[in-house]
């Protein structure tokens, strides 16, 4: 058994919500720049720059890339081998308060969803933990604006409405999504569990890296089928027009009941803001 101090938790989330605040991650970077070598049109060719050149600036004058600085989303990966020494999950939160309250970074989480008073320090973070074997601890974090998260969806398919009900889904959720979530996007799916678990596993796409296929050749091939369509559709960067709507979609299952075919789309923007460290 590994005794596990939780400031080790606490540390490492303060210096991942930072850090993921102010540097694009280099999958997302060199997505958009193989995006803008792609483009032919005026428009589109300067948006991608502009957002390239955001990105820079960013980083070298280390303010944040986009001014949501969003909610802080903790994946937490826990080997069966861990003891905590402390509260891990309130660990999380005080890494989001020291990265938020120390780095004058903007404040976004209210306390309640309707009388919606401001925390004044970004927490409290979502936290999902699944269990592993072993002695690490996994850490994924992401950044997640509303732009983006606002625009996500989730619906019940028939059975029989198959993988081209899924395709009409994905592509009616970019399409009303417009240019509101900031494109080029990065489209999380979740296909089959149940509710909220297609929920789960559309969020859980998003912090797959980009330009990493699902292991199943069937879902990898839909992957590229679904980016194409999206792309075809003309939208482009900021929903100005151009070849580049999406720079990725990620496709992430689980086994379903037989009457139902749950499927979430989660979209996240270009500033995509992903990090993950094994403790
Ligand atoms: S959608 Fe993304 S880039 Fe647009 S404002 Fe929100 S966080 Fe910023």
């Amino acid at each position: 058994m590994r005794e596990f101090d939780v400031q080790i938790l606490t540390a490492a989330v303060s210096k991942m919500a930072y850090e993921s605040c102010i540097f694009l991650p280099p999958d997302v970077q060199s997505h958009l720049e193989a995006a803008r070598a792609r483009e032919d049109g005026i428009t589109a060719q300067a948006i991608l720059s502009d957002i390239l050149e955001n990105a820079a600036l960013a980083r070298s004058e280390a303010i944040p890339i986009c001014q949501d600085t969003g909610m802080v989303i903790v994946f937490l990966k826990v080997g069966l081998d861990v003891h905590f020494m402390g509260d891990p999950y309130e660990a999380i939160q005080e890494g989001v308060r020291q990265a938020y309250v120390r780095n004058y970074l903007r404040k976004s989480i209210v306390s309640d969803p309707l009388r919606r008073v401001n925390t004044a320090d970004n927490t409290p973070a979502m936290i999902y933990t699944e269990l592993a074997p072993g002695d690490k601890v996994e850490l994924r974090l992401a950044i997640k604006g509303f732009g983006s998260e606002n625009m996500s969806q989730l619906t019940m398919l028939r059975p029989a409405d198959g993988v081209e009900g899924v395709k009409q889904f994905v592509l009616k959720v970019v399409r009303e999504a417009g240019p509101n979530p900031c494109p080029p996007v990065v489209v999380g799916i979740g296909i089959g569990g149940n509710f909220d678990k297609a929920a789960y596993i559309s969020k859980l796409a998003l912090m797959r890296p980009l330009g990493q296929s699902h292991p199943d050749p069937y879902y990898a091939n839909l992957e590229r089928e679904l980016l194409n369509l999206i792309n075809e559709s003309g939208l482009g960067p900021m929903g100005l027009g151009g070849r580049t709507t999406s720079i990725g979609v990620a496709i992430e299952t689980l086994p379903t009941h037989i009457a139902g075919l749950p499927v979430a789309v989660n979209i996240n923007c270009h500033a995509t803001r992903h990090a993950e460290e094994v403790l």
